[in-house]
């Protein structure tokens, strides 16, 4: 553990350490006792293939494969794509013979809809989704003045083990497919669309979509790193995909270097937001596991490595815990460590936590939450500290685990 540093100015009378710890579980832990990381996606029913799984190349060959011209590619890119649907009724240009098995093949059902939930003023939309298998993984829809964000998922649940995070409890069941996780946001244009997020004017929107996406749902994106690359190609392709800003896509991780380092050079300008929670890696070992393979210092260095090759500015997510990681002193370290890195290529999140059901950890105060973030801003780092949205239906990041309620409503829905 890093003890508070003697810093005269900070007028800290010693605020209490609270110890990171998992609560009501029991966190696996490897041979030497450490917690567990997994990696390796466990062995399941791979989801069936689908078009966002294949190239625009691959499309055309799956096609031909099914007796028709490459050129009907397109048209189901157009479909699924731009208007939401893997209905053949729907499909009036595509020939009457062959239609039904031509999208059977390329446009499989993948996610069911199990539960919706939704604000009072309906802004805010969380959806539980079962995947073929029966996993479960949600999805979170948020109207904000001028833009609509979705949280996506990546795994279903998550092997990174963070003792405070109710995805992390249940470990990690599968890595979605690049279409699984593309098939969100096709759904959530559908209910855009049709007019299902909230909205003072209450009527449909043709002319609206999800402009923003982040990859703060379930999972680890960058454990997923492929499908999640693929996902991402899909989205932002302007001529067979969704034709997405990628700059409006924001991957987000806790700390795999490597693939920081991958993602740089994929030449794909979507933000990158690290999730680090603390600057000193006596607490950090404990928040964050996979710290015990990646140091801050390291991940710090991969972060502003990823602005050097990309120019786009990184982002710094802090979720801020009552006596755990928000002591005044961590703020200034915090702001040492990125000064101590250059000036202009990070910005910094802090997000008061959202507490999983019964648990003893608590968000900041206000006040305390204020001084972390003007110390930061203080020392020239531009810090905004992020809105909670989706909390009052627990869908905000670190809440999105499917609950015993939800798998029931799943079975359900199966026997239905
Ligand atoms: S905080 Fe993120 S990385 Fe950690 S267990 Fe939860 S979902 Fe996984």
């Amino acid at each position: 553990m890093t003890d508070e540093p003697a810093r005269p100015h900070v007028l800290s009378t010693r605020a209490p350490q609270v110890r990171p710890r998992a609560e009501g579980w029991t966190q696996q832990k490897d041979a030497e006792g450490r917690p567990l990381l997994q990696f390796g996606s466990p062995k399941r029913g791979k989801p069936p293939a689908h078009l966002a799984d294949l190239t625009p190349e691959q499309r055309v060959a799956k096609v031909a494969q099914l007796g028709l011209p490459g050129f009907r590619a397109a048209q189901v890119e157009k479909h699924y794509f731009t208007h939401y649907t893997s209905d053949p009724a729907q499909m009036t240009d595509l020939p009457a013979s062959g239609r039904e098995e031509l999208v059977a093949g390329l446009l499989p059902p993948l996610l069911t809809e199990v539960r919706r939930l939704q604000t009072d003023r309906g802004d805010t939309v969380k959806f539980l989704w079962k995947l073929h298998d029966g996993a479960l993984v949600e999805s979170v829809l948020m109207r904000y003045p001028g833009r609509i964000t979705l949280c996506v998922s990546s795994q279903a649940g998550c092997g990174m083990n963070c003792p405070f995070c109710a995805t992390g409890q249940a470990g990690l069941t599968r890595n979605m497919s690049a279409a699984e996780i593309v098939a969100q946001v096709v759904r959530a244009n559908r209910l855009i669309r049709d007019g299902g997020l909230g909205d003072p004017r209450g009527v449909g929107h043709d002319d609206e979509r999800v402009t923003n996406i982040v990859f703060m749902g379930m999972g680890e994106p960058l454990a997923n790193y492929a499908r999640v690359l693929q996902a991402v190609r899909v989205m932002t392709d302007k001529k067979h995909g969704m034709g997405m800003s990628a700059r409006g896509i924001t991957v987000s991780t806790v700390g795999l270097v490597p693939a920081i380092r991958k993602l740089a050079d994929e030449g794909i300008p979507v933000t990158f937001a690290l999730s680090l929670h603390a600057p000193d890696d006596g607490l950090r070992d404990e928040m964050i596991p996979i710290n015990s393979r990646w140091k801050v210092d390291e991940a710090l260095d991969a972060a502003r490595a990823y602005f050097d090759k990309t120019g786009r500015r990184v982002s710094i997510e802090y979720a801020l815990i009552k006596d755990m990681n928000d002591h005044a002193w961590r703020a200034d370290l915090l702001a040492e460590k990125l000064n101590a890195r250059g000036r202009g290529w990070v910005h910094v999140n802090p997000i008061p936590l959202n507490p999983t059901p019964g648990s003893v950890w608590t968000s900041s105060e206000k006040p305390v939450q204020d001084e972390f973030v003007r110390r930061l801003n203080d020392a020239g780092i531009p810090t905004t500290l992020r809105d909670t949205r989706g909390k009052e239906i627990d869908g905000a990041c670190g809440q999105l685990v499917a609950t015993e309620a939800d798998a029931e409503a799943a079975e359900a829905v199966s026997a239905s």
